[in-house]
């Protein structure tokens, strides 16, 4: 008994880990294995995963219609590291790619590989779009979250992250999002103003970043018609659109990217996270191919061949987007989710809880006590259920699944969901 409560302890990460680290302060247990939305720890208990990696297991813990793949791959010595030398992985993963998601989208980017995370992608993007328009500064929007280092922190809202950067973050202007200051605050009409009139103040950006979804900024979506009037003014001003599909991307608002719905083409997308669909590292910068006017070696990085991840992303492309299959099945998940959560909220009109969200990527929102959300994560936390907060104040209990995840699964979790507000609320209820 003994040497299995030593063995599940975390002192050691406690005692030679940095204070930076985050998750596991709000979900402190050791964990061991995963298989689909299933977590298990080492003490032999299973937890249910809504947190999907913060949108890198979209199809979730270990997929067993990849892992065949990786394994064989391994297993034959297939090349693990290649900075941008030409593999057969790679080569495979870029076939699967402009097969199964470029042409049928009619899309005809270019791809640009960069060192393996997303705040990498969005560096380069960001850069390239300097080169190309010779303007330095970027427009970004308030709640974004596009990375922590210098340049995708700078495009950044949170207050906390921006100050660990230690130097004043230049060159980008924060603009309100849609819905910021109200319904009937039109942001696009405001950013055309800044734009056209010569006294505003405003530097006529390279490109205006932004996430469809807002994810880490509490689920903001923007709507159709609000993309749609994004596109045509950076458009019309020769102002580059740099779509930030980093954790809204593949499939998780229901689509392959998160724009699809509102037909903008985007001259510059950002993908990572769940692009490898094994949860191992991997970027991906996708360019209109007149605006690629890298040099050779312009902009490097060790790690831009992850052949491990070339190989599981060809498998997860072909095995769920060579048909629609795959994004009906995300609908109607996406129906369910929806559905129990507006059934949730309005079993508790005090609280005044608000339901948003796209595909399998939603917020519950608690505008009032901007507490509850943690409150609630903890309490089902420890009814085995693991999902996390967003929001300027940690408002929005957040909802990412894996977009495999079984019904049954998904239903179980909102049962959690709804146990454990039901316990907050009424335990503060009681000590009041
Ligand atoms: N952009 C968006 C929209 C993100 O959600 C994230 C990660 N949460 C990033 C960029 C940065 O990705 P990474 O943490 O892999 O650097």
């Amino acid at each position: 008994m003994n040497q299995i409560a030593k063995d599940v302890s975390l002192a050691l990460f406690d005692r030679l880990e940095s204070e930076v680290r985050s998750y596991v302060r709000s979900f402190p247990v050791l964990f061991d294995r995963g298989a689909g939305t299933t977590l298990t720890a080492a003490d032999g208990q299973e937890y249910l995963d809504f947190f999907g990696g913060a949108g890198a297991l979209n199809y979730g813990h270990n997929n067993p219609a990849f892992k065949q793949a990786l394994l064989d791959y391994i297993q034959r010595d297939g090349i693990v590291h290649s900075l941008d030398l030409a593999t057969t992985a790679k080569k495979a993963f870029i076939e699967a790619f402009e097969r199964y998601i470029l042409k049928p989208r009619g899309l005809t980017y270019k791809l640009q590989f960069t060192g393996p995370t997303g705040a990498n992608a969005v560096e380069a993007a960001l850069k390239l779009a300097r080169q190309v328009t010779r303007r330095s500064n970027i427009v970004s929007f308030t709640g974004a979250y596009h990375g922590v280092s210098a340049g995708g922190l700078a495009a950044t809202g949170n207050k906390e992250m921006r100050a660990a950067a230690g130097f004043p973050l230049a060159n980008v202007t924060s603009l309100p999002f849609e819905g910021y200051l109200g319904d009937s605050f039109d942001t696009i009409d405001y950013l055309e103003k800044l734009l056209e009139d010569p006294a505003s103040g405003l530097d006529t950006p390279a490109a205006v970043i932004l996430e469809v979804v807002q994810g880490e900024g509490g689920i903001n979506v923007a709507s159709v018609k609000w993309l749609q009037r994004l596109r045509e003014l950076t458009a019309r001003r020769r102002i580059l659109l740099i779509l930030d599909d980093i954790q809204a991307g593949v499939g998780r608002t229901g689509t392959f990217f998160s724009f699809e719905a509102s037909g903008i083409v985007p001259d510059i997308v950002t993908l990572s996270k769940s692009l490898s669909a094994y949860g191992t590292p991997m970027a991906l910068v996708l360019i209109k191919p007149d605006l690629d006017v890298w040099t050779p070696a312009a902009h490097t990085g060790t790690f831009r061949g992850n052949n491990l991840a070339f190989v599981t992303a060809r498998a997860a492309l072909e095995t769920y987007w060579a048909d629609s299959k795959f994004e009906n099945e995300i609908a109607l998940k996406s129906g369910i989710l929806a559905k129990e959560l507006e059934a949730i909220a309005g079993e508790y009109p005090a609280l005044g809880l608000g339901v948003r969200g796209r595909g399998l990527m939603y917020g519950l929102v608690s505008p009032t006590d901007h507490s509850l959300p943690a409150r609630v994560s903890k309490e089902a936390f420890s009814r085995r259920l693991v999902l996390e907060t967003a929001g300027s104040y940690g408002e929005v209990l957040k909802f990412m699944p894996a977009l495999t995840i079984e019904e049954a699964e998904l239903r179980r979790g909102l049962s959690v969901i709804r146990d454990s507000l039901r316990s907050v609320y009424e335990g503060a209820a009681a000590g009041q």
